[in-house]
C-alpha cells in the first residue's frame, strides 16, 4: 500500500497545509499546485523552482502522479484509450475523444465496477476498487499531456464525462473532490458546467447533488421503459426501482439553473429494448413524471462475450420519431473509438485492438 501522500489529489489549501506540516512556507504549497495543475507537471523533479533539498523530500514523504500509462491506442476516428495501471496495479482507463469544437475525456470513477449491468462490458471485471481524488484528476492530465504536450493550453474547450469505468456515485466524495480540484482557476480551471457525470441511478446521491450549487451535469443512464426488462439489465434497478428513480430526477429537475444539463442515456439492444411500444411506454414514463430532460440514444457498441447486437440505424430512428412525436427531446450518439474499445460499455482493459498499438513513456 502506498503511504505516501499523493499531492495531485490535494486542493490548493489543502497543499498549502501540508507543506506547512512539513516545516516550509505556505506559499510553495500554492507554488505545487500551480506546478501540478496548471503545468500539468508529474514529478517534483521537474518543479526546478523549488529549492533541491524539498524536491528531495517531497520524493521521500510524498507522490506527484501515481497512474502509469501502459498502453495507448488510437482509433482511425482520432479517439485514443489510455489503459493505465495504479501504484497497485489495477487498470484504469481514459479515452480522449477530439471533436470539431471541443475535446471531451472520458474518466472512470472506478477500477472495474460493482453493477452487473448485462451490456456493459466493464461489469465483467467486478469491483477492483474506487478511484482516490487524484487518481481521477492525473486521468485528466494524463490525456491532455498526450494530446497537446506537456502543459500547452488545449486549443479548444474540454469538457469531461463521467462515463468510463465505474459508478460514479458509489464513489462520490472523491469524485467531488476531484472535480473541486479541477475547477480551480490556478489549475486546470475545468468548471462543473463543462463536466457530466452519469449514474446507473444511486437514488441517494442524486438527491444529494440536487441540494448542491457547485456541480456537475448529471446523466441517468435508464436503458429499459419499464421494471421487469431494468432489473434484467441493470440489476440496481432492484434496489432503487424506476419509480423511485424518476422521482429523484423529478427533484433533481426542479433545481436546475440555467446552462445546467441534464439526460437521460438509453442504450439501444437489438430487439431487446428498442420496439415502437417500448418507445411509447418509455415516452409516456417521461411524460408522466414530467421530465423534461433530453434522450441519448446509444447504439450499443457490441463487445465478444456480450449476448448483443445494435438496433438497426432504422429502428433507432424510428425509435426517436416515436419519443419526439410524444415531445420528448431525443439525440442520437455517434460511437466513438469502437474500433479500440474504447467506446461506451467497452472499458475492460482490453489489451488488443485492430489498430497500430504505440506506447508512450510513463
Ligand atoms: N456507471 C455509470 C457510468 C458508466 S457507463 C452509468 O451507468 O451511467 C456510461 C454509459 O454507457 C451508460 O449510459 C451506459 O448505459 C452506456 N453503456 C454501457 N455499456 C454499453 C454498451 N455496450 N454500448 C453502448 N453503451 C453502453
Amino acid at each position: 500500500m502506498e503511504k505516501r501522500t499523493n499531492l495531485t489529489g490535494l486542493s490548493k489549501a489543502e497543499l498549502a497545509e501540508f507543506i506547512e506540516q512539513i516545516g516550509e512556507p505556505a506559499y510553495r504549497g500554492r507554488q505545487i499546485f500551480g506546478a501540478l495543475h496548471q503545468r500539468r507537471l508529474q514529478s517534483f523533479e521537474e518543479i526546478t523552482e523549488l529549492p533541491k533539498a524539498l524536491r528531495e523530500r517531497l520524493q521521500k514523504e510524498a507522490t506527484a502522479s501515481t497512474l502509469k500509462v501502459e498502453s495507448r491506442y488510437i482509433s482511425e476516428d482520432g479517439t485514443r484509450r489510455y489503459l493505465m495501471k495504479t501504484h497497485d496495479n489495477l487498470p484504469v482507463e481514459t479515452v480522449f475523444i477530439p471533436e470539431e469544437r471541443r475535446d471531451t475525456i472520458c474518466f472512470s470513477s472506478q477500477s472495474g465496477c460493482p453493477l452487473q449491468c448485462t451490456f456493459c462490458l466493464t461489469a465483467q471485471l467486478g469491483l477492483l476498487r474506487s478511484l482516490t481524488p487524484g487518481e481521477i484528476v492525473e486521468q485528466i492530465i494524463i490525456a491532455l499531456n498526450d494530446a497537446y504536450g506537456v502543459g500547452e493550453k488545449p486549443p479548444r474547450g474540454t469538457n469531461l464525462v463521467g462515463m468510463g469505468a465505474g459508478e460514479p456515485f458509489l464513489n462520490f466524495d472523491s469524485l467531488m473532490k476531484a472535480l473541486g480540484i479541477m475547477a480551480d482557476p490556478q489549475g486546470l480551471f475545468i468548471v462543473p458546467h463543462r463536466v457530466t457525470v452519469s449514474t446507473a441511478g444511486v437514488v441517494p446521491r442524486i438527491r444529494e447533488l440536487a441540494t448542491l450549487t457547485q456541480r456537475p451535469n448529471l446523466a441517468i443512464s435508464l436503458a429499459a421503459p419499464t421494471d421487469n426488462l431494468r432489473d434484467e439489465l441493470m440489476p440496481i434497478n432492484k434496489k432503487w426501482p424506476i419509480g423511485e428513480l424518476l422521482g429523484a430526477c423529478k427533484e433533481f429537475e426542479q433545481t436546475i439553473k440555467a446552462g445546467e444539463r441534464f439526460t437521460f442515456e438509453y442504450v439501444m439492444l437489438d430487439g431487446i429494448n428498442d420496439s415502437g411500444e417500448q418507445a411509447r411506454q418509455l415516452a409516456n414514463l417521461l411524460n408522466r413524471y414530467d421530465l423534461h430532460a433530453r434522450v441519448n440514444l446509444i447504439p450499443h457498441n457490441p463487445a465478444d462475450p456480450l449476448p448483443y447486437q445494435p438496433s438497426p440505424m432504422a429502428r433507432v430512428e424510428s425509435f426517436k420519431y416515436i419519443l419526439e412525436s410524444k415531445g420528448v427531446r431525443t439525440f442520437v450518439r455517434r460511437p466513438r473509438g469502437r474500433d479500440i474499445f474504447a467506446a461506451c460499455g467497452q472499458l475492460a482493459a482490453r489489451r488488443e485492438t485492430n489498430t497500430i498499438q504505440q506506447s508512450i513513456g510513463a
